[in-house]
């Protein structure tokens, strides 16, 4: 007997044909109950998109099982509705007809579904916009038709993948609040709400439980409940205390004795990804922290000062540590001698401090030897490419590649020529010493 609505029991998932296999998620185990609203969060590529998929039936797990009411759950999920992030309307007919569809498609009788479709409209703020198009309304509008849509199916289960994340700050705080009061008010047959987000605050904000993944590979770290009462307040104390632990919880994973450089291509060990973050954000990140008042800084603050997202506010710490410029320890982030040091230098001594770093990580370095070794020091893109097929999943090659390219000249270790795609070794890069 299972007391939850759906539970994943070690749900692993992996992508790709059988010699190229990519582990996705890792050995999952989730419960969600009635009356519960959970968050899952993590950072971009973690599984959470995949765990959802597997919630909601459309994709079924490699290994592990899937129970709905302690049943085996087998192809689509009959009690669950997902809402992408941009939701898909019909363009050709009236918000009121996308809601319609949904339930004359379910056998709803004409005048029924008219009344159900209106009431649903009212619900989520869309009264007097029934005959309108979709391309007449704004992004946050459209939105709530979606949410309109799914909800006219009466899912046990709504799940909700990164909902707000395509809306501008103001729709999407509006829709929260929106989704926040139908759910506790009772206006929803819903009986559980998962829903994934990259976003820390909007966790906080609106789940009553928060999962925590990470990546590489994919999997659950942490859980824990949000023993805050509603309306939430943003700036409260506790809330913020909440955030706070959340950061900790997803920036502390590395300490700073043992950075975990990785391994190269072809080497023994698991390659390192690098976070795909531009320059000028590690050099305005140094800047910040050489002024700031103290040796340590709070990463939700400095997110929040930077208006930077959590997620991409992860990635600009992850990459000032791996490159020896700050240490990362229990949610603060404290600068290095070596930051400091560059934070301080003009673009010349940056440059020669950037390249020295740069020269340690093993993909870079990888990249440098390949062009050494090559004819007149000098190679195409495809080929580098090519062999990272057997190391890297195919949709983040180029994307790796653009990174460490990107790194790599600004520090004047390689140049590119966009035009050729040819890959060039400068002096810098050749060998120290
Ligand atoms: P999230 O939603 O947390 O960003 P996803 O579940 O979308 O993560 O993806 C998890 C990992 O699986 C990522 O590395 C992604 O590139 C990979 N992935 C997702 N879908 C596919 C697919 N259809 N084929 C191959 N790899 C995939
Ligand atoms: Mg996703």
């Amino acid at each position: 007997m299972s007391d939850a609505l759906i539970e994943l029991d070690k749900v692993s998932h992996y992508y790709g044909a059988r010699r190229k296999q990519f582990l996705a998620v890792q050995d999952v185990r989730l419960k969600i109950h009635e009356g519960e609203f959970v968050a899952l969060l993590g950072p971009s590529g973690c599984g959470k998109s995949t765990l959802l998929r597997i919630v909601a039936g459309l994709t079924a797990p490699s290994e592990g099982r899937v129970l709905y009411r302690g049943r085996p759950l087998r192809g689509i999920n009959p009690h669950a509705t997902i809402v992408f992030q941009t939701f898909a309307l019909f363009p050709w007919l009236t918000v009121l007809e996308n809601v319609e569809v949904v339930l004359r498609a379910r056998h709803v009788p004409e005048k029924l579904a008219r009344m159900r479709a209106l009431d649903l409209l009212d619900k989520v703020g869309l009264d007097g916009f029934e005959t309108a198009y979709p391309r007449e309304l704004s992004g946050g509008m459209r939105q709530k038709a979606g949410f309109a849509r799914a909800m006219a199916v009466s899912p046990e289960l709504l799940c909700l993948d990164e909902p707000f994340s395509a809306l501008d700050v103001l729709s999407a705080e509006a829709l929260r609040t929106e989704l926040i009061g139908l759910w506790t008010g009772g206006g929803m047959p819903t009986k559980a709400i998962l829903m994934v987000t990259h976003n820390i605050e909007e966790a906080v904000y609106m789940a009553d439980r928060i999962v925590i993944m990470d990546k590489d590979p994919g999997r659950v770290i942490t859980g824990f409940a949000v023993d805050l009462r509603r309306p939430r307040f943003r700036k409260g104390t506790a809330f913020l205390e909440i955030v706070d632990r959340v950061y900790t919880t997803m920036a502390g994973q590395t300490q700073p004795e043992h950075i975990e450089l990785g391994a190269a291509p072809g080497g023994e060990g698991r390659l390192r990804l690098l976070p795909e973050v531009h320059i000028n954000d590690i050099e305005g990140l140094m800047e910040y922290l050489v002024q700031a008042p103290g040796p340590h800084m709070d990463i939700y603050r400095l997110a929040d000062e930077f208006k930077l997202d959590s997620d991409h506010m992860l990635l600009l710490t992850e990459a000032a540590e791996l490159l020896g410029f700050a240490t990362i320890a229990q949610g603060d982030i404290t600068l290095t001698q070596l930051g400091e040091t560059f934070a301080e230098a003009g673009v010349a001594a940056r440059k020669a401090i950037f390249a020295l770093r740069l020269r340690r990580l093993p993909l870079v370095r990888w990249l440098l030897d390949k062009l050494r070794e090559a004819e007149r020091q000098q190679t195409h893109w495809s080929d580098i490419t090519a062999e990272l097929e057997r190391e890297i999943l195919a949709e983040e090659i180029e994307r790796q590649m653009q990174i460490a390219v990107d790194w790599g000249r600004y520090a004047e270790l390689l140049a590119y020529d966009d035009a050729k795609e040819m890959l060039y070794l400068e002096p810098a890069g050749a060998p120290a010493g």
